[in-house]
């Protein structure tokens, strides 16, 4: 019998869920497993899947969108019942979309969006992390040189965090009181990227640059090192991922905000929607779902987990959340 059928039986005649799980596969691609918080994602994954007796198979592509095109077709042979995509080129993951759907397997596109409405799109607000990061930052520097870092230019979350950012910056831009006088990409989001692109802005502006706007901690900790270079740091500068090096320069004062997105929900909401898909239910059906139309107009059944800005006020709420412990915290201190 097959798993789909498997699983309608199942339910017909009130099997636990875990029961049909059981014969689960998900496959999960990872575009640039290094990232320290993809591990934690990953970890989140896993306990679920367990929890519902499903088997967790994965590919790493490494940052490389060729390299994450055959990982896919390698795990569609492996009889995955469904997958959860960190795509790392948005414009080249399509083929991979298509291979799935012409199996039948559903796609979860996992916090990156994917243009295609047959992928389940679930990820946190990333224009509301965008403006967080530049929030915290206008409150420490009201007036001044900006520097913006963005992140990688073929994940769509860099263009949602800048948006979410300008939307914040506007007003003092527009009154004269800051100027934005660097921006640069950062490929494949590496903070050695960052870090030459915050070398090259600070020579071209004789270090008079007050804040930077960097759009994770990763790129923060790259922006951080050219800054210290300088003898600047302490300046404002943002991030996101609640990276244990990046609340700790948020403890010494060298960063000043991390967006915290709890990857442990995402990871298990991610799961818990893989196997019901791959059982049959209706991306529709799914609880919590909306339905949220990208900027190209795409229209995707999507969800949204909620960012949460940490600063030196702030920075008990990870430590209460389990998410590091005081002793991690003070390891830079
Ligand atoms: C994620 C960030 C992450 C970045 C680099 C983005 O798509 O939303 O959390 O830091 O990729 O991997």
């Amino acid at each position: 019998m097959n798993k789909l059928l498997t699983a309608a039986v199942a339910a017909t005649i009130g099997f636990s869920s875990a029961a049909w799980a059981d014969s689960l596969t998900i496959g999960v691609s990872w575009s640039n497993f290094q990232e320290e918080r993809w591990q934690t994602d990953e970890a989140a994954i896993r306990a679920a899947l367990d929890a519902a007796g499903a088997t967790y198979v994965s590919a790493d592509a490494q940052s490389s969108s060729s390299k994450q095109l055959s990982d896919i077709e390698s795990l569609i042979a492996q009889g995955v019942d469904a997958l959860i995509v960190l795509a790392q080129d948005a414009a080249a993951i399509g083929p991979a979309v298509q291979a799935a759907a012409d199996e039948g397997i559903p796609v979860i596109a996992y916090d990156r969006l994917i243009e295609d409405n047959r992928a389940f799109y679930l990820t946190f607000d990333n224009v509301e992390v965008g403006r967080m990061q530049a929030r915290a930052v206008l409150e420490q520097a009201p007036s001044g040189n900006y520097v913006m870092i963005k992140g990688s230019p073929t994940d769509p979350n860099a263009d949602f965090l800048r948006g979410g950012q300008q939307e914040v910056l506007q007003a003092a831009i527009d009154a004269g009181d800051i100027t934005i006088v660097g921006e640069a990409y950062t490929d494949a989001w590496l903070p050695a990227n960052a870090q030459r692109n915050m070398e090259q802005i600070l020579t071209a502006q004789d270090n008079m640059v007050d804040a930077v706007v960097a759009s994770n901690d990763g790129t923060a900790g790259g922006a951080v090192a050219a800054l210290t270079a300088q003898g600047m740091e302490g300046i404002p500068v943002s991030g996101q991922d609640g990276d244990h090096a990046a609340l700790n320069r948020i403890a010494l004062g060298t960063q000043t905000v991390s967006v915290w997105k709890d990857a442990r929900d995402l990871g298990r909401n991610a799961a818990e929607i893989a196997v019901q898909l791959a059982g049959g239910t209706a991306m529709a059906d799914i609880e919590g779902v909306e339905m949220w139309t990208s900027p190209a107009g795409t229209e995707m059944v999507s969800m949204f987990l909620e960012p949460v800005p940490v600063t030196r006020d702030n920075l008990s709420l990870v430590v209460d959340a389990g998410w590091i412990s005081q002793e991690a915290l003070c390891q830079g201190v």
